[in-house]
């Protein structure tokens, strides 16, 4: 049985949180003299820590409770908070299934935590053969999904992750940074059924915004309360949850551009699939593609000395390259320049 309590580390579990001015008085109209800002000037108030408008915008579009939403400085704040949440340094365990995103990773070390790394199958599938080991380890407290998945592009089987759900009694954290390129549906759908679920998002990439760092998790009302307490006061900007805010208020234009990097992908698909120096190029899900070719560290280097920037990811899947579907101008540039490579 999950059972909350059970996973949060002690000095979170008691922790008494920072109360900022802005959560003691929360109303809107008046003569605030109560959080030492400067009373002149555009930028001079404190932002929403708890970024109710954008929250109430997100809520209506995703069906979601406000109070099941958690804004993040980016999905990166998100990943990191749920280590220093539920994982005691130097003791507790994380686990993902390699290869996947490096944050895990670099956050589980700064964290003092132990990331159990469970290799993906030939067809970049959870194997659950391999798992299963590790679920009744009492130390385990969070498993990393990444699906769509980076950087193998593809979504995870529906009913493995199901069955880590019902099977794992810690937090099974699913990582959608990319959901919005692929045809499946979100997690979200299934927050009401299983209490260890966390879906996060990103305004970063279909939502055109990486510069303003707004990540999103969802999760039940329990696990969102923890977040609140550990995040720092304002830790997200005003600018930022305006961005954010802004975006969805124009979701046409998001559509618009959503639709265009989706023909360019399978234009991009098809035209690689005729250069020699390709050898596979995977399914899809997301904004990029993983492209096996004849070697993967010389066109890299060629590409990048004519300024084109692939992300070259051979050490974890040997002579593969990372492209993201830029615009269609940037696309055949780099058609064009891996044609005209000599190799
Ligand atoms: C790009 C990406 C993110 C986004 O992180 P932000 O901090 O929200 O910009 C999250 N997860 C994965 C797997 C990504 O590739």
């Amino acid at each position: 049985m999950f059972k909350l309590k059970d996973i949060i580390r002690e000095n979170i579990l008691s922790l008494q949180p920072y109360s900022s001015a802005r959560d003691e008085f929360k109303g809107n109209a008046g003569v605030f003299l109560d959080a030492n800002e400067n009373p002149f000037g555009e930028l001079n108030r404190y932002p929403d820590p708890y970024q109710r408008a954008l929250k109430l915008k997100l809520s209506e579009l995703k069906k979601i409770p406000s109070d099941q939403i958690f804004i993040g400085n980016g999905s990166d704040e998100i990943i990191d908070l749920t280590f220093r949440i539920f994982c005691n340094p130097n003791k507790d365990k994380a686990l993902t299934f390699t290869p996947t995103y490096g944050m895990y990773d670099v956050s589980a070390a700064i964290n003092a935590i132990e990331l159990i790394k469970v290799p993906l199958t030939a067809e970049f599938q959870i194997d659950l053969n391999l798992v299963e080991y590790f679920l009744s380890d009492s130390t385990l407290k969070v498993i990393f999904i990444c699906s769509p998945n980076n950087p193998t592009a593809n979504i995870f089987e529906k009913e493995k992750i199901e069955y880590l759900l019902k099977k794992f009694n810690g937090i099974i954290f699913i990582d959608e940074a990319y959901i919005d390129f692929s045809d499946s549906e979100s997690w979200i759908k299934m927050l009401t059924k299983y209490p260890n679920l966390m879906v996060s998002q990103t305004f970063s990439k279909a939502w055109g915004l990486a510069a303003a760092r707004v990540g999103i998790t969802y999760a039940n009302e329990e696990i969102i309360k923890l977040f609140n307490n550990v995040k720092l006061p304002y830790n997200v900007s005003d600018l930022n949850q305006k961005a954010a805010l802004n975006a969805l208020s124009n979701a046409d234009f998001f559509k618009k551009n959503l639709q265009i990097i989706k023909t360019e992908k399978q234009k991009l698909i098809e035209a690689l699939k005729t250069l020699t120096q390709v050898v596979k190029i995977y399914p899809s899900d997301a904004n990029f593609l993983l492209v096996e070719v004849t070697d993967a560290n010389k066109i890299y280097s060629e590409l990048v000395s004519r300024k084109i920037i692939t992300r070259n990811r051979n050490a974890l899947v040997k002579n593969c390259l990372r492209i993201t579907i830029g615009t269609p101008e940037e696309n055949a540039i780099l058609l064009q320049t891996i044609k005209n490579l000599s190799l």
